[in-house]
């Protein structure tokens, strides 16, 4: 749909959080009849600028005034079994996703990056390669600035480095990225699937059902779910996908060879030209990001950036240079020759999996919050091998430490971090690492897992 189309169209745009409130702006300065409506009440000053801004709401529940439309716009916090979007689609109003709609308007070129986990760290580190090639560039999405704020900014070559959520890709219909990015699927989120695997996977696999054999598809092949898929699929299309690997070599894309990460990639910026070259672009020991699930996300990073025809020289560079994002096995302090490691943001057993692999050292974890069902059996094993001791924290502490404690020397149960980080110090020794990987939510001790790392690095920086 394009501005003149939009113009004059009945919206209703559903959820007042950030991409919500953005969507409504962008699409009533295009002239479009907005309307926005929000279960909960408004947040401290929303409203304001709404009058001057021609856009009319509802707090506090959903009425019928919401079906008068010509279609929905959804925030990704709102689940399609809502009542309210069911009846939008049983009246076959169409539902659509914020950067769904934000696509319509954007002229620059995207890349869209997804996965269960290392979404943000990729979409950090492609941001950075943009930035560090001194290309024009917004970062948006699941990270934290709605793409259609950005919408007015992008010219045609402003490239938009979108971190995409499954939810953002359950309603979309024409939105194709120049770069799409499948990282991994692994289990998560499943309740807003009906705890079914396949929906979840399948919405994933949305990122890029518009894509064309122009484009760009970069995905995981290690990833049995994600290579089962994409392989046949692309060959049905004559889409000639971009595979990284850090367990095999591969004829085109990237992967490891004897610790050097290797590009094969087309010679021209053309990703139907049948002449690849490979490129030894650096040691994988320079690379900034630590552990192999860093790698893949190095990987990926370096397919988008060269595909944006980033020169290799500065791709290296950018790859050396990254400093991360926070909360994601962030470094915080050595004290006594103990490393202390936030990865507040490993909200599910997987994340955990993957910050226990990166360490060569023995830790003591701290693990535990709100339960989102979890299975810790794919734990068993890097706990025997590295955790020396547990140390189970807030509501699913007991759960933590009766599935895996008996595979570590020691266990604590802790009610507060301070106590979890007291408990730590006792087991560890010089040279220990102590990691706070929760593979659990934060919500039963804190508003959020920013707030939970917070509170772990300024105890930490105290001690
Ligand atoms: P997301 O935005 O997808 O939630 P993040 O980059 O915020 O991902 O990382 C979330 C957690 O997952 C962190 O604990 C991080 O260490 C871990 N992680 C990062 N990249 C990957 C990856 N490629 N595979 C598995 N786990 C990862």
């Amino acid at each position: 749909m394009t501005t003149k189309e939009i113009a004059g169209k009945k919206i209703t745009v559903v959820g007042a959080a950030r991409s919500g409130l953005a969507a409504a702006k962008l699409l009533s300065r295009r002239g479009a009849s907005v309307f926005l409506t929000e279960n909960g009440p408004p947040g401290f000053g929303i409203t304001e600028g709404f009058a001057a801004e021609g856009i009319r709401y509802e707090f506090g529940g959903h009425t019928d005034r919401t079906l008068d439309a010509d279609f929905f716009v959804l925030s990704p916090g709102v689940p399609t079994t809502a009542d309210l979007v069911q009846n939008a689609l049983s009246r076959d109003i169409p539902v659509y996703s914020e950067i769904e709609v934000a696509s319509w308007l954007c002229k620059g070129p995207i890349i869209a990056i997804t996965g269960s986990n290392g979404k943000t760290t990729t979409t950090a580190l492609v941001a950075h390669l943009f930035r560090t090639a001194s290309r024009d560039f917004v970062v948006a999405g699941n990270i934290g600035f709605a793409f259609s704020d950005h919408i007015d900014e992008i010219g045609d070559d402003t490239a938009v480095v979108l971190e995409v959520s499954s939810f953002q890709l359950d309603h979309i219909a024409s939105f194709r990225p120049k770069v799409s990015v499948l990282l991994n699927i692994t289990p998560d989120h499943l309740n807003r699937y009906e705890n079914n695997f396949d929906l979840y996977a399948r919405s994933k696999f949305r990122v890029f059902e518009n894509q064309q054999p122009i484009d760009w598809l970069v995905y995981n092949h290690d990833d049995e779910v994600v290579r089962d898929f994409v392989e046949p699929w692309c060959a049905e299309r004559g889409i000639r996908p971009w595979p990284i690997s850090i367990k095999r070599e591969l004829e085109r894309g990237a992967f490891i060879r004897d610790g050097r990460v290797v590009l094969a990639l087309p010679s021209t910026p053309d990703p139907t030209s049948s002449m690849i070259v490979e490129e030894e672009l650096m040691s994988s020991g320079d690379l900034a990001l630590r552990g192999q699930h860093n790698l893949y996300n190095s990987l990926a990073a370096a397919i988008a950036a060269r595909a944006m025809e980033i020169r290799s020289d500065v791709v290296r560079e950018s790859l050396m240079s990254f400093e991360g994002v926070p909360h994601r096995l962030e470094n915080v302090r050595t004290v006594h020759e103990v490393t202390y490691v936030n990865d507040s943001k490993a909200t599910n057993v997987n994340a955990v999996w993957y910050a226990l692999e990166s360490f060569s050292e023995p830790v003591v974890l701290i693990a535990g919050g709100r339960d989102k069902g979890n299975d810790y059996g794919p734990l068993e094993r890097l706990v025997s091998e590295k955790v020396k001791g547990i140390i189970g924290l807030g509501e699913s502490g007991d759960k933590v430490i009766a599935d895996l404690g008996s595979f570590a020397e020691q266990t604590a149960r802790a009610h507060t971090m301070e106590e979890a980080i007291q408990y730590a110090r006792l087991m560890a020794v010089p040279g220990d690492v102590v990691l706070l990987s929760p593979a659990c939510a934060s919500f039963d001790m804190y508003n959020n897992y920013e707030e939970r790392g917070e509170d772990f690095k300024h105890i930490v920086q105290s001690l």
